[in-house]
């Protein structure tokens, strides 16, 4: 079957108001973007509330759809064959050829639904229902028609031109990117954080990311990783700018001036203020980070109120209340997951203590913190004048 055009659907929920026509513009540049890297020679536009991506040149269906499931915002996409409007008798035929075409041998169910936006076409779109549902009948005998629950919705829509399509192949939702909001994402090599990502970037927040990376503890292929998953991610979320900070001699002062158990803990409270500094550098309104509630001994509430208290901006953790299950079947789905399990260590797992505090005392974890002092300053200084920047996309 060659369609001619794709007919995107969004969900409508919260962009009713004044603000929609933003809402679908973000939406056709982002389509139109994923979509000039699949031959078909794609134009994306709007017209009468509805979005379509036309088709220039004959195009592989798979694979436009495959880039438009890349698309934030979009709830369906309906594969469409479009003809200039011909008469009545015409039209049937028309008919009948698509849902031949499309569903061949077909022995379910259907309904055929007609719309009339040009109400002089001779029939109306009840006459358009019965005489094309007589004819579907004859042309496929072992299907059968079902108003309430059909197995296929059959639309024709007579506009200024006839619409066919009878599909609607899910999209992923979620809010379409392209405005002012953005965040900072802690990306490491694991499973947790590049889903945390996706996830913010889903609801329409552009990203920006950073590593802490510890060589020679960690490998250059550590960094690579990294680097890999910045880009699996940026194929959903638009180009992502990643900051790799070298965070060897940080680690190293920790790990000589303070306690052991405590070492997790400060680490994490270093990463979380330079993202912030880096955050506020680069526009971003809040921190990401793929934590979840008792994921791992560093993971408890009262550490991440303790890391919470170094920085002021919100510290977004939407894998909070995940189970590692559900999160690594979320990174199945994003494709994410094979890269994650490559086993190259990142710089946590090297200076982790046998024993980390699992419930810091916020006293405590200063008082160690002061002992850093003023070297530590100048440390995170210099890890911030000698970052790397990758531009991933
Ligand atoms: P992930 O699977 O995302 O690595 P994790 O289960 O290994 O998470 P932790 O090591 O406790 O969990 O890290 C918690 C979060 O802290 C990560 O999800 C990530 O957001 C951030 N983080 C940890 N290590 C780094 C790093 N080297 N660079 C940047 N962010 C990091
Ligand atoms: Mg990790």
């Amino acid at each position: 079957m060659q369609y001619q055009a794709l007919l995107i659907k969004y969900a409508e929920i919260g962009v009713k108001g004044k603000n929609r026509y933003l809402f679908e513009d973000r939406l056709v540049s982002r389509a139109a973007a994923v979509l000039k890297k699949v031959p078909g020679r794609f134009r994306v536009y709007k017209s009468n509330g509805r979005i379509y991506a036309m088709a220039a040149e004959p195009f592989e269906l798979n694979e436009a759809v495959d880039a438009l499931q890349h698309v934030f915002g979009i709830s369906g996409i309906c594969p469409l064959v479009q003809q200039a409007v011909v008469g009545p008798e015409e039209l049937v035929k028309a008919a009948v050829a698509y849902f031949t075409g499309a569903h061949p041998n077909f022995s379910g169910s259907f309904k055929v639904m007609a719309t009339r936006a040009n109400k002089s076409y001779p029939w109306d779109s009840n006459e358009i229902n019965r005489k094309v549902g007589e004819a579907l009948l004859q042309a496929a005998p072992a299907s059968h028609v079902d108003v309430h629950g059909p197995d296929i919705l059959f639309r024709i829509e007579v506009r200024e031109r006839l619409n066919f399509y009878s599909e609607t192949i899910p999209g992923l939702g979620g809010m379409p990117l392209g405005g002012t909001e953005c965040g900072m994402l802690l990306l490491s090599g694991g499973i947790d954080s590049p889903v945390a990502g996706w996830m913010i970037a889903k609801r329409g927040v552009k990203l920006e990311a950073v590593y802490f990376h510890a060589p020679p503890y960690t490998s250059e292929r550590a960094k690579q990783k990294v680097v890999d998953l910045a880009k699996l991610v940026a194929a959903y979320a638009g180009p992502i700018r990643l900051h790799v900070i070298n965070f060897t001699d940080i680690q190293l002062a920790i790990y000589d001036t303070c306690p052991h158990d405590e070492l997790t803990i400060i680490m994490r409270r270093y990463m979380m203020r330079i993202a912030e500094h880096l955050a506020k550098e680069n526009g971003a309104q809040c921190l990401i980070t793929g934590e979840s509630i008792g994921q791992v001994a560093s993971q408890t509430v009262q550490s991440m109120v303790s890391t919470n208290e170094v920085c002021t901006l919100p510290v977004f953790r939407p894998l909070i209340a995940f189970d590692k299950q559900e999160i690594i079947d979320l990174s199945r789905k994003i494709g994410t997951f094979e890269t994650s399990i490559l086993p190259f260590e990142d710089c946590c797992t090297i200076f982790v203590a046998k024993h980390p505090v699992t419930k810091p005392n916020a006293g405590i974890i200063r008082r160690s913190e002061e002992k850093l002092l003023p070297g530590i300053n100048e440390l995170v200084a210099k890890a911030l004048e000698t970052e790397e920047i990758i531009d991933c996309e």
